[in-house]
């Protein structure tokens, strides 16, 4: 049994798991049987929930978080920023009444409901600074939890951020909204095979990976403080090349960190139960069991916010930057996507005999083909100036978008193209026996693992690996949730208009899905997808290559954008269009702070260092002039000259920079200066950091004030 250490007591985790939040298991003892099955249909079943019920639910929640000591509680919303939004107000109302003593008291209503001024949240132009009017709303369908300070206890709402014309302002809104999408259309897909199903739901299993820094020398690094990541820094003689860190042992330090967030995390029903080191030293992942996505999501956004705080309390700092180190693996956020109806069914479950299993096809080329027709959108998705050193590098996902299924799918699907179902038995799985005597003999799996695609199906789900660590994962979900739900919506309109010359339902769905099978096979790589020769092929099947946030969000404005999003009312234009304004800015003010501070950093750190290096020299030339040895000084000159070439490459890469940002900064519309960023400004990054780190490779250490690379990573 897992036991966690309190005060000299094993307590179980079973003990403690939720014991700060409201679950469904909390609310069970303290509200009528009614209430009770009308919140479990809001949460399980994808049902809006009525006043009445919300105030009585509302009341219990106040009175369980009081008995627990609560002081303060908070809307807790995700505006579209890296960070999570809240203000917080006390339970006590103080009174004016000379005579009277305040009370800690709230009403539901204020807990169902607020309005905070959203006028400095990014809105993308959908509200003028003056018209600041926006509402925050209880999302019961999601828990409301509780966190504990040294001084004190907080009631969490996770809640909905939308302006005072209704529009999203937010990333759960949009979520809700492709959940609430997918669900019917997955539904009426699903009375295909079962009328008895409900409702459907997607699921999503994050692996979240990260980097742990020693905070002494984070804070002596301003571009890890400002950043997020090493502008500059030499590698380590020593990298991830000997491979031993990957699931290597856990150091001490790191393990207590590890130890106390996990428990935070499982009182706040946070079902976190895998821990690894990664593959670059210093890198880490941790990964919950899979949940309702919505929930999954808050989860995810809730614990990066519980690793940091817990981080500084281990004197490390926590690294969710996609690629904080050069040359080192980046990080990224994994999503493990599925779908369940309200059987708890998983709806992408090959089952035995996929070739005969027409609920699994139905889904599992549905969502194929949704990615072919929408891949870019998802590729959009996941665009930030953070994943664009990412994607495209040699040891995460291309750009492009396409999808592993693995050799056994691969030959159910080509039969099935040609033949329909096929009722073949898969073989037997192969098994693997060392023929040692104490060693069991294993069933292997009959596909591999493909870490080259961004987007593969493993086992009964597929996995989106494309998705960068410090992302919110509903922007993904949002859109994989919305594609799929016009694609079955679209699915079911020819399914249903063939159903009207030819009776047989079956034939039907097979011959629509046949219908798929070229699209299908255009999406679907199954090999190397990080060679070059793929980038070439899937250029020949006319994939789209996007590899900078400019160019891949652009297509979020684009008519077929905004017709799917229309259609599932995901977003409307405005909000398209905010969202798009939301996520230039951004990629643009990232650029601008690291080019500033990459200027910054090269004359207060760089430079001087390096002039002190060339004075020094030259002092010691002249006393060995002065000592008559003239043969020694002159060898010292050959180690001046590359100090001073390397500085006056310096200087020259720095001019052209900010040459180049200034004439960005002048172009007028957004869309212009980012793209203007992404292809003149930020190539200069790489040139003036290959100077930098070869004077970091000259001169002498003392001299050098910055942590290097081999401190940063190796420290234990
Ligand atoms: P790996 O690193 O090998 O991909 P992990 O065990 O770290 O595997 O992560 C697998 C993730 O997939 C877990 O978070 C797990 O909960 C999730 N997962 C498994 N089944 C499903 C499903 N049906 N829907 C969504 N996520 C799933
Ligand atoms: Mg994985």
């Amino acid at each position: 049994m897992s036991t966690n250490k309190d005060n000299g007591h094993h307590q179980a985790i079973s003990d403690l798991f939720g014991e700060n939040t409201f679950s469904l298991y909390t609310l069970r003892e303290q509200v009528s049987e009614s209430t009770y099955d009308e919140m479990r249909s809001v949460i399980l079943a994808q049902q809006k929930m009525d006043t009445k019920t919300a105030h009585e639910i509302a009341q219990v929640l106040i009175k369980w978080a009081m008995d627990k000591g609560v002081t303060h509680y908070t809307h807790w919303f995700h505006p579209l920023t890296e960070s999570c939004a809240e203000k917080h107000d006390a339970f006590f109302k103080p009174t004016i009444d000379l005579e009277a003593k305040g009370i800690e008291s709230l009403s539901a209503s204020e807990l169902v409901q607020r309005e905070p001024d959203g006028s400095s949240f990014p809105s993308g132009g959908l509200r003028a600074t003056h018209a600041a009017r926006s509402y925050t709303i209880w999302d019961p369908s999601s828990p409301a939890f509780i966190r504990e300070t040294e001084n004190g206890k907080t009631l969490y709402v996770p809640a909905v951020f939308i302006s005072y014309t209704g529009e999203s302002l937010d990333y759960k809104t949009p979520l809700l909204k492709a959940n609430h999408a997918l669900n019917i259309a997955a539904t009426a897909v699903c009375h295909y095979f079962d009328q008895e199903v409900t409702h459907v739901f997607s699921t999503l299993g994050w692996e979240q990976e990260y980097f742990l820094v020693d905070e002494k020398f984070f804070n002596a690094r301003p571009d890890l403080l400002l950043t997020g990541r090493t502008i500059i820094g030499g590698k380590p003689a020593k990298g991830q090349q000997m491979d031993d860190h990957y699931f290597g042992s856990i150091p001490e330090r790191v393990q207590n960190f590890m130890k106390e967030f996990e428990l935070e995390a499982l009182k706040l029903g946070i079902p976190i139960v895998t821990r690894h080191n990664e593959v670059a030293p210093g890198q880490y992942e941790a990964a919950p069991v899979f949940e309702e996505v919505n929930v999954a999501v808050d989860h995810n956004l809730l614990i990066m916010d519980v690793m940091e705080k817990i981080a500084i309390k281990h004197q490390f700092r926590i690294l969710f930057y996609e690629k904080p180190f050069a040359g080192l693996n980046g990080s990224g956020k994994h999503n493990n996507w599925s779908m369940a109806n309200s059987h708890g069914k998983n709806l992408l479950s090959p089952g035995d005999n996929p070739g005969s299993n027409l609920l699994f096809l139905t889904f599992f080329i549905n969502v194929i083909k949704a990615i072919h027709d929408n891949g870019d959108l998802l590729r959009a998705s996941i665009a930030s100036a953070g994943n664009d050193h990412r994607l495209g590098a040699n040891e995460a996902p291309p750009a492009i978008i396409s999808v592993f299924i693995g050799s056994l799918l691969e030959k159910v699907l080509s039969t099935f193209k040609t033949r329909g179902m096929n009722a073949d038995p898969v073989e037997e799985n192969e098994v693997i026996d060392l023929q040692l005597t104490k060693i069991l003999a294993i069933k292997k799996d009959h596909t591999d693992r493909n870490r080259t695609c961004p987007f593969p199906f493993v086992d009964n789900r597929f996995e989106f690996r494309a998705v960068g660590a410090s992302a919110n994962c509903a922007a993904p979900m949002t859109v994989l949730n919305t594609i799929v739900a016009d694609q079955l919506e679209a699915f079911k309109k020819e399914v249903d208009s063939r159903g009207q010359h030819s009776p047989n339902r079956e034939d039907n769905i097979v011959a629509v899905l046949q219908g798929y099978m070229e699209d299908v096979d255009r999406i679907v790589f199954n090999g190397d997808g990080y060679s070059g020769a793929w980038e070439k092929e899937a250029a020949a099947r006319g994939l789209p290559n996007n590899k900078t946030t400019p160019d891949a969000i652009k297509v979020m404005v684009s008519e077929r954008s905004k017709e799917v999003f229309g259609r599932q009312r995901v977003f409307n234009e405005r909000e398209l269009h905010s969202r798009y304004e939301v996520l230039l800015e951004n990629y643009i003010n990232k650029i601008a702070i690291e080019a500033d501070l990459l200027q910054e950093m090269s004359r207060t750190y760089v430079l001087p260092a390096a002039h002190e290096s060339i004075n020094k020299l030259g002092e010691t030339y002249r006393n060995l002039n002065d000592m008559g040895l003239k043969d020694q000084a002159q060898s010292l000159v050959a180690q001046v000259s590359p100090l001073t070439d390397l500085t006056i490459e310096l200087h020259n890469g720095l001019s052209q920079l900010m040459e180049a940002k200034d004439a960005a900064d002048r172009l007028s519309d957004a869309p212009e200066v980012a793209q203007a960023y992404a292809d003149r400004v930020k190539p200069h990054f790489d040139k003036i950091r290959a100077s930098i780190d070869k004077l970091e490779g000259q001169v002498d250490n003392k001299i050098w004030q910055l942590p290097k690379y081999r401190e940063l990573l190796f420290i234990r």
